[in-house]
């Protein structure tokens, strides 16, 4: 099964494509994860990525193109792989569907997190990540050890300060929203969640969506 997560920065898709991911026993992927760590290894990736992702602008599609291609031909895929934040503009879906269908597959679910723009800045900027496993938590303080004790710490993601928050919501909502009409035309199934409410609420509903 291959279930695209579409929403805006904030509305948890992460966490709860975690929770999809493992009750389905198939990986996730998150553009922004694999992004994030080759910026942390100084590859070119990483060093042709950091200044848009600094700003809270997208990456261009050339890059995440390649980055899906590779990760869906991998063999731990084959049974299915939830997509992070991984199609974020038109030309990335139509992108998709061609890796999908060069590879006899199809994405099966597009779950969108429904959420207000208001919640997701009070969210953003209240978010501490762990540096080392990327897990992100709230009402902590940048420089705190990570309290799953993987011996991280807790940093604030540069794109998480106020003026990058505000460029994320402006990008999300002028070229990753056109997504998900563009699915809607193409017949896609297409299962929308209110985003809001407590994890496990939040990940009945997303299970419920994709047929658990
Ligand atoms: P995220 O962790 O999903 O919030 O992604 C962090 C940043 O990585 C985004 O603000 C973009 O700069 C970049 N990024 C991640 N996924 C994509 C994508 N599919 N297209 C373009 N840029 C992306």
């Amino acid at each position: 099964m291959i279930v695209v997560l579409l929403g805006p920065p904030g509305a948890g898709k992460g966490t709860q494509g975690e929770r999809v991911a493992a009750a389905l026993g198939v990986p996730k992927i998150a553009t922004g994860d694999v992004l994030r760590a080759a910026v942390k290894d100084g590859t070119t990736l990483g060093l042709e990525a950091k200044a848009y992702m600094d700003r809270g602008d997208l990456v261009p599609d050339a890059v995440i193109l390649g980055i899906m291609k590779e990760a869906l031909a991998q063999p731990a895929q084959a049974k299915g792989v939830i997509l992070d934040g991984v199609v974020r503009t038109v030309p990335q879906a139509e992108g998709l569907a061609t890796v999908t269908r060069e590879l006899g597959r199809a994405v099966d679910v597009v779950l969108v997190f429904d959420i207000a723009d208001q919640l997701l800045v009070d969210r953003l900027s209240g978010r501490t990540t762990c540096d080392k496993t990327q897990k992100p938590f709230t009402g902590l303080q940048p420089g705190a050890a990570c309290p799953d004790g993987c011996g991280g710490t807790l940093v604030r993601r540069k794109d998480d300060e106020p003026e990058a928050i505000l460029n994320r919501l402006r990008v999300y909502h002028a070229q990753t929203a056109p997504v998900l009409d563009w699915y809607l035309r193409q017949g896609a199934n297409v299962a929308r969640i209110d985003a809001v409410g407590s994890f496990d609420d939040v990940t009945a509903r997303a299970l419920k969506a994709v047929g658990r």
